[in-house]
């Protein structure tokens, strides 16, 4: 759903999508496109008016954003290092339940209605975004909450298929790109933005 938001005159366009989390989360991602995540029950007034009361702010950003940069609504930069791990932690609740809606829907996308992971976690990875382990577990780093909805499908995408091909074999990569055809756009998106990624 596309909305409007009126800011010193001018139209700004945001994406909104609902899911099952309890707070609306507003994302800015480069060049400046606004993604706005709802609870499913919100009321469409409160809605906007939430996102109205951040317009200012959302202006801003947009305009400041001329480099590849992510921003969460709260302002990060000024969090402490113990308001941070509380963030990390309210973060990574959100997110896990935002994958496990994600691999709902993409678990009938790809009729793998059987294939289903054992465990799914969020943790801190040190080098990966995300991971599948031959006991069919999967991870996902905890910073994804970070990145564009796009780019998170990616990552579930390339996990779930871990879970049909485990290696990075041409047929793999054929199946992830049958799912999500802008794979590889999301793969060098990663390389060359996810160190942004970061509270
Ligand atoms: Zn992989």
């Amino acid at each position: 759903m596309i909305e409007n938001l009126l800011v010193n005159g001018i139209k700004i366009e945001y994406q909104v999508s609902f899911s099952k989390r309890q707070t609306v989360s507003i994302k800015i991602v480069p060049p400046g496109l606004i993604y706005v995540t709802a609870p499913i029950k919100i009321k469409h007034l409160d809605l906007v008016n939430i996102v109205e009361g951040k317009a200012k702010w959302i202006y801003k950003k947009v305009c400041e954003l001329q480099n590849a940069a992510i921003i969460k609504a709260e302002n990060s930069s000024d969090l402490t290092e113990n308001e941070k791990k509380d963030k990390k932690k309210q973060l990574s609740l959100d997110l896990k339940s935002e994958i496990e809606e994600r691999i709902n829907y993409y678990r009938n996308y790809l009729s793998l209605r059987s294939i289903l992971p054992a465990k799914i976690s969020v943790k801190s990875l040190k080098s990966s975004w995300g991971s599948c382990s031959s006991n069919r577990n999967i991870s996902f780093n905890w910073k994804l909450a970070l990145a564009p909805p796009e780019i998170l499908d990616y990552v579930i995408v390339h996990e779930l298929c871990h879970l049909v091909h485990m290696n990075h074999s041409l047929e793999f990569w054929n199946l992830v790109e049958k799912v999500k055809p802008d794979a590889k756009a999301c793969k060098i998106w990663l390389r060359k933005n996810g160190f942004l990624l970061d509270l």
